[in-house]
């Protein structure tokens, strides 16, 4: 399925925000209140009980979901008109080797220019911009619309009982959501340049193939199961899929690993066990996918065993004609920092999957994204500040189409 994005509808000068920019202090002040707190997936090392408190500050009503060990909360605001929502993760991947950090990963330390802690920017600086964005807007104006926050702790691990447990509660009681904005790190080198509307599917494959074991220099009495792993490989790293377009990349198989048990140089492997993964655009389904791949396998070799795992979803926010989430966002892009955001769906899955489906549109909109995951991790805090700015634009805007 081949979208093509509409260019912006709105000339770039125009602008809705006129406020004073957010309490720098105060900003920073959140963005350390949740770094300083050591949550590494699952655990939300506190930041729910602290978020939770500053949202009910503000006339929030939260729910806690908790399960096998991670913790999720909604937060709502309003009862009536169309809900707009930020969506978003308190875990962090673990800091890796101590030694390499220049300072304490789990206590925020601030620069001049940076900030630096795990999680700088995946994504507690994101979370500490949408609370100062709601705060302001709370305290600026009386909403027509309301306001929903949906939290977890487990967006870097399975994400089994994460954001999946919230939307499932949403549908359960009837809650639709009109737009949602995931606050993941999505720009390259300054907030504002990329948005991604939709991320490809992922879908991992094991296939194990039984041979028969044998001496090498006795081949006639063996059959070779690297040799039988090898034409199951050639066969699917042959298929053809969609080449993706501008806006969508195409779709990839990578073999990750191939794996025939012990290894000995007289010894001809008697089993063999080749895994992958596939990246998919829209164009296909989990089950078309299976189709292909056990079919694949299946004319190769009739008794390999297919097993498939770690199922996500491809999404894609289609632009619209009525009030359009992306268009929205691009203007309060162009408003706060005077650049024109591109388009993207690159990148690994995100919790946005969850999430979007017809009714709800979906974007995510965050800070670079060069030292997620990294040793080190910062960002420039004129991109926090700038983050905060276009959160605060958007609901803005959205709240004068609510
Ligand atoms: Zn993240």
């Amino acid at each position: 399925m081949n979208v093509a994005l509409k260019p912006l509808l709105t000339p770039c000068s125009s602008s809705v925000v006129e406020k004073p920019p957010a309490p720098r202090e105060q900003l920073l002040g959140y963005a350390k209140a949740l770094i300083n707190r050591k949550s590494i997936t699952p655990d939300d090392g506190g930041c729910h009980s602290w978020l939770i408190a500053q949202l009910e500050q503000l006339g929030f009503e939260c729910t806690e979901i908790n399960r096998c060990g991670v913790k999720n909360f909604i937060a709502t605001y309003g009862t009536q008109g169309k809900a707009v929502a930020f969506a978003g993760h308190t875990d962090v991947v673990p800091p890796g080797d101590l030694s390499r950090w220049k300072s304490d990963p789990f206590i925020a330390t601030i620069n001049h220019s940076t900030i630096t802690g795990r999680g700088a920017a995946d994504m507690k600086t994101g979370i500490a911009a949408m609370l100062s964005a709601t705060k302001r807007l709370l305290g600026s104006q009386s909403i027509k619309h309301r306001l929903i926050w949906l939290i977890t702790s487990d967006e870097e691990g399975e994400a089994e009982y994460g954001t999946k447990l919230l939307k499932d509660y949403l549908d359960v009681n009837g809650v639709l959501l009109d737009y949602c904005i995931v606050g993941e790190p999505t720009a390259t080198k300054r907030t504002g340049d990329t948005i991604k509307v939709g991320r490809r599917g992922s879908l991992s494959c094991e296939i194990s193939i039984k041979g028969k074991q044998g001496h090498v220099a006795y081949p006639q009495y063996a059959q070779n199961a690297l040799h039988i792993a090898n034409k199951v490989i050639q066969s699917l790293v042959s298929l053809e899929w969609d080449m993706g377009c501008h806006d969508f990349p195409g779709t990839s198989l990578q073999i990750t690993h191939i794996d025939s048990g012990e290894f000995t140089d007289n010894i001809i492997p008697g089993q063999s066990c080749v895994n992958f993964n596939i990246r998919y655009s829209a164009s296909y389904s989990q089950e078309s996918l299976q189709s292909i791949i056990s079919k694949t396998v299946s004319q190769i070799d009739k008794s390999a065993q297919v097993t498939f795992s770690r199922p996500c979803l491809p999404y894609l926010t289609h632009p619209r004609d009525d009030i359009c989430l992306i268009d929205l966002a691009k203007q309060a892009v162009c408003n706060v920092t005077g650049i024109f955001p591109t388009l993207s769906t690159s990148g690994g899955t995100s919790d946005g999957r969850f999430i979007a489906d017809s009714k709800t549109q979906v974007i995510e909109l965050g800070v670079p994204n060069s030292t997620i995951h990294q040793v080190n991790e910062s960002i420039n805090i004129d991109d926090l500040i700038s983050l905060e700015a276009i959160y605060f634009d958007l609901l803005l805007r959205l709240s004068k189409q609510a």
